[in-house]
């Protein structure tokens, strides 16, 4: 009995193969038909024409290939039928196998699925692009099917809580569970709230504590997709790690804040302006030291601060800003709120707009110099009685010395001591001369007188006088200047005894001192070269200052004040010239000036 039906199927199934072979032979796919052995029994046309060696390479050919262990699998009875996709000589195809178990044969249905395979590629190509731009981005994505609790989650946004692309088999509360703990109830708010109060979207902030103990801080925001009657069915939701960003942004605001309080309560006063001056900010040491409160001069022009007398000065300075140029230390004087008026010190800065160019503001800090002003206004004035008392006692000791010097030429040791009362009256005499000098220069009180003169000639007057005081050096005079000087010959001739006195002071073991003289078509040049102790670094950005000295004050072996220099150099100035020196410490020092060949005016 079990033979005949076994022979009935048999029979059966050959027919309907044979049936649906007519149709085999007319199908535009291939189709296979082998048994165990790997006998093949038939290859439809289809087949034949794309795989024209199939007959002949039989298991070995790639459409067949790791066919064995299908076999195996049919043969134990462990499957019926099998799916697979394969490749060959570039064309995919999805292969169906059958096991035909009355015939004991498989049947190979084959689809030409390239075009498909070439769609996938696609795919997958621009999800690989998509991913690796949502790493570069440090932007992760994620999808949830409304009612679902698993949701799709992108590589970067598994990244960005701190696990492997697609090694976190999610569900919501997996989600919520990285979530910082103060932050779980807020995040799930925000998504269960915008779908009760049927929003289209919603953003939030948040931090999540990674499995490493690192808190970090992203940015999320979800897009709800409805279907046509309006329903939600999917949420898109976008994420962002802004821990660095939010470091930043808080890291500003505070240097902000703390900006202002700097403005605010800085102790010297400052004020802003912008290109066409009208006054935009102003800090409290401002108010204190001009009267106005903040509200009184904000979007007022600068002017309100101008004692009008001084209106077309301060103009001319601001020009300078205006310009490209700031403030350092300039003085302006500033009219307070009662009409009093204050001297200050300026310092300022442009703020320019990205370009560079384009001045936005100018921020000016000031500094109040009226009492000090007013207190070196009463040492100068002080300066200058004290100095006239003094010079006239010493020119009645010089007038007095020089009778007495007269009158006992024949005694050479009374000559001797009268000689050194005359030296100590000269210095005391230079001496006093020189503070006047300071004080007459810092009230602009400083008399000059201008008259064309031969500065050769005056060089080598003052080289010869200088060599009466000097019998350890030897003072050469080197060069020609060609061409008269329009200035004041007595100042001139003061700063060249300046320059050869110290030379002479400050090269207690040198030989020579040497006076070069030059000139080119605009100038002439003087430099005094000593081969003395030199001057440090450190020191020379200082040294015309007033009252500086390398040495300091009260140095024993180099006496001196620090006024010379300074007086030399604001001398050198009022004839438009310049003045400048190379120094060596141990190899000695030379000092210039130059004047120029002037139109005489
Ligand atoms: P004083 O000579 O009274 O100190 P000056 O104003 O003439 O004042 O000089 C200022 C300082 O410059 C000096 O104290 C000294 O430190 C330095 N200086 C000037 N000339 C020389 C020089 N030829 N060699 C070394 N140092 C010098």
């Amino acid at each position: 009995m079990k033979k005949s039906s076994e022979k009935l199927i048999n029979k059966k199934a050959q027919k309907s193969f044979v049936k649906s072979s007519d149709f085999s032979e007319i199908n535009p796919n291939p189709m296979v038909e082998i048994d165990f052995s790997g006998k093949i029994y038939y290859i439809n046309p289809a087949a034949k024409k794309l795989f024209p060696n199939l007959s002949s390479l039989k298991m070995k050919h790639p459409y067949l290939k790791d066919i064995n262990s299908i076999r195996i699998n049919f043969k134990k009875g462990k499957k019926k039928y099998f799916d697979r996709e394969i490749k060959v000589n570039d064309l995919w195809f999805h292969q169906n196998f059958s096991f035909l178990k009355n015939i004991q044969r498989i049947q190979i249905f084959g689809f030409y699925i390239s075009e498909r395979k070439k769609v996938e590629e696609k795919l997958k190509e621009s999800e690989r692009i998509l991913n690796k731009t949502q790493e570069i981005a440090h932007l992760g994505t994620w999808e949830l099917k409304f009612g679902s609790n698993r949701p799709y989650w992108s590589d970067e946004t598994y990244r960005m809580y701190g696990y492997k692309p697609g090694k976190f088999n999610l569900r919501n509360s997996d989600f919520i569970n990285v979530i910082h703990p103060e932050d779980r109830k807020m995040v799930s708010n925000a998504y269960f709230d915008s779908i009760k109060k049927n929003k289209y979207n919603y953003s939030c902030m948040f931090r999540i504590i990674k499995k490493t103990g690192e808190i970090r801080t992203l940015y999320e925001k979800c897009e709800h997709i409805r279907d046509e009657s309006g329903k939600i069915v999917r949420s898109i939701g976008m994420v962002q790690d802004v821990t660095e960003r939010k470091y930043m942004e808080r890291a500003l605001e505070e240097a902000k804040r703390y900006l202002e309080n700097l403005f605010d309560y800085a102790n010297a006063p400052i004020a802003v302006w912008n290109p066409i001056l009208n006054i935009t900010k102003f800090n409290h040491a401002f108010e204190k030291m001009t009267g106005y409160k903040e509200k009184e001069v904000i979007g007022k022009r600068l002017e309100i601060l101008f004692p009008p007398e001084s209106k077309t000065e301060i103009f001319k300075k601001i020009k300078n800003i205006t310009t490209g140029g700031c403030w350092e230390a300039v003085e302006i004087p500033i009219r307070q709120k009662d009409g009093k008026v204050k001297i200050v010190l300026w310092n300022s800065a442009n703020i320019y707009g990205k370009d560079g160019k384009s001045l936005i503001s100018t921020i000016a800090q000031g500094q109040d110099i009226t009492e000090r002003k007013n207190l070196d206004q009463r040492k100068d004035e002080f300066i200058t009685i004290a100095g006239h008392e003094l010079r006239t006692p010493i020119s009645a000791i010089k007038i007095t010395n020089q009778m007495l010097q007269d009158m006992l030429k024949d005694n050479p040791k009374a000559l001797k001591y009268l000689n050194r009362i005359e030296n100590q009256a000269t210095i005391q005499a230079n001496l006093i001369n020189d503070l006047l000098n300071v004080s007459k220069i810092q009230t602009g009180k400083l008399e000059i007188r201008k008259e064309n003169f031969d500065l050769q000639n005056l060089v080598e007057e003052t080289a010869e006088d200088m060599q009466q005081i000097t019998k350890e050096h030897k003072i050469i005079v080197k060069g020609k200047i060609c061409g008269k000087i329009f200035a004041d010959k007595e100042r001139i001739g003061q700063i060249l005894v300046n320059f050869c006195s110290n030379a002479i002071k400050f090269s207690p073991k040198g030989k020579k001192i040497i006076i070069n003289l030059k000139n080119n078509q605009k100038e002439a040049i003087v430099g005094v070269t000593d081969y003395g102790i030199g001057i440090p670094k450190e020191h020379h950005d200082r040294i015309f200052d007033r009252f500086y000295r390398a040495y300091g004050t009260g140095d024993k072996q180099y006496p001196g004040l620090g006024m010379g220099l300074y007086i030399s150099y604001q001398i050198i100035k009022l004839f438009d010239g310049n003045m400048w020196f190379k120094s060596t410490p141990g190899k000695g020092s030379t000092f210039y000036f130059s004047l120029p060949f002037q139109a005489q005016n």
